[in-house]
């Protein structure tokens, strides 16, 4: 237990709720899952963004520079399929379109050897181009894949890489629950200001990071000088309960089937179909981490107690996810539903905000809408 007057969420994404991810290890939902335990609310939890071009089978990001310097996304018949889906600007139309074309191509049979990934090709291009302004893409390749980029084609596949909703703030990092919460702020990818509406563009992360940063810095400083101490919480000791807990159930089991599950059904392509299913799953989880036992008793160093606890965060987090994607019957930005294909603004313009009491509950609030008026997307 920490006595503060002030607390700043800052954990960054989620990608681990997921069976490929450009994430790292430690994005494992943990701030949304300490608002969730708040019964704070969640916004736009649907919103979850997959780049198109992850080394397969590894998730690790091959970044959209490739297909800027003139890389190509190929299929097993070496087509360039992009043509199909964008006429306009092919390889280089926005993150969800290109994901969701990859994987119409693997699921219609057209993956190379038959697999669930495609071909990025940068062999025509210029290796020195390559070696001087891919210099990253070309080392990776090389480490991860054993593959030179400028002899042969990179399999890649979609790969989870960012959140869109998050905590909801203010423009100064305050969590909104109807009004500001005193003393608690959240700022990064665990936050949701909303400026990426539900499909980020790249590089706007980091503008978020720096601009949202310091305004929500200022802000807790100016609060903290202000502020009395609150009273002292009292302590429960959380640890033991989870150290003591006996059972047969491996931590590492039930987060593979639950990646398995949310990226079989509540990823790139949904349906509410899929989804009702994946919350039946996902409650058959629940129940098996109950049951988990950990070897290790210490309460520090404990990476068993450790997953144990990330692995509780990413069910609360998929839950949400779910449910707010199951909910919102349209498709927009980074949620498609193959049942509900088109946008619909008329009803459908609107925040979700999930929170969970006793039990899930979801509201709803307008969008903001200032000097850009929606459009239908065509590329
Ligand atoms: C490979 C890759 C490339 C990207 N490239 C770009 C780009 O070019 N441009 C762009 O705009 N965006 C990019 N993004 C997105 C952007 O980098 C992230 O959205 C951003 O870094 C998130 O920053 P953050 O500070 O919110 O979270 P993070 O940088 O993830 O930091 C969160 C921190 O919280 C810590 N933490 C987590 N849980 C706990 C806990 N329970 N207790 C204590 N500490 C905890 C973590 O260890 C970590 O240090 C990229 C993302 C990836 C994965």
């Amino acid at each position: 237990t920490f006595h503060t007057k002030a607390l700043v969420i800052a954990t960054g994404g989620l990608g681990r709720v997921y069976k490929t991810t450009s994430n790292g290890a430690v994005a494992t939902g943990d701030g949304f899952a300490l608002a969730i335990d708040a019964e704070i609310p969640l916004m736009d939890m649907e919103f979850i963004q997959f780049h198109p071009t992850g080394f397969y089978g590894l998730g690790v990001l091959v970044t959209e520079a490739a297909r800027g310097q003139g890389a190509v996304l190929r299929n097993k018949d070496g087509e360039r399929f992009m043509e199909k889906y964008a006429p306009k600007i092919k390889d280089l139309a926005p993150r969800d379109l290109v994901s969701r074309a990859i994987l119409t191509e693997t699921q219609e049979g057209r993956g190379i050897d038959g697999e669930d990934y495609v071909h990025l090709d940068l062999t025509h291009i210029d290796p020195t181009i390559i070696k001087e302004n891919l210099s990253e893409i070309n080392e990776l390749s090389k480490n991860f894949m054993g593959i030179d980029p400028t002899q042969e084609p990179i399999p890649v596949a979609p790969t989870c890489h960012y959140v869109m909703g998050g905590i909801p703030t203010d423009e100064n990092g305050r969590v909104i629950d109807e009004e500001p919460l005193k003393g608690l702020y959240a700022v990064g990818e665990s936050a949701c200001v909303s400026i990426h509406g539900s499909n980020r563009l790249g590089c706007n992360s980091l503008i978020d990071l720096v601009v949202f940063g310091k305004r929500t810095g200022k802000s807790v400083s100016n609060y903290i000088k202000e502020a009395e101490w609150p009273e002292e919480p009292e302590t429960n000791d959380f640890l033991k309960e989870h150290i003591e807990e006996d059972g047969e159930e491996k931590v590492h089991e039930i987060r593979f089937e639950l990646q398995s599950m949310m990226t079989e059904k509540c990823s790139i392509f949904r349906t509410g179909e899929d989804m009702k299913k994946a919350l039946e799953i996902l409650n058959t989880l629940k129940d098996s981490y109950g049951k988990i036992g950990i070897t290790n008793k210490e309460k520090v160093h404990n990476y068993e107690l450790k997953e144990k606890l990330e692995l509780g965060n990413l069910l609360k987090v998929a839950e949400v996810i779910i449910h707010s994607a199951l909910a919102r019957i349209e498709s927009r930005g980074a949620h498609y539903r193959n049942d509900y294909p088109e946008g619909d603004d008329e009803n459908w313009l609107k925040h979700t905000l999930i929170k969970q009491n006793d039990e899930i509950s979801i509201e709803y609030k307008p969008v903001t809408i200032t000097r850009f008026k929606p459009e239908e997307r065509k590329y």
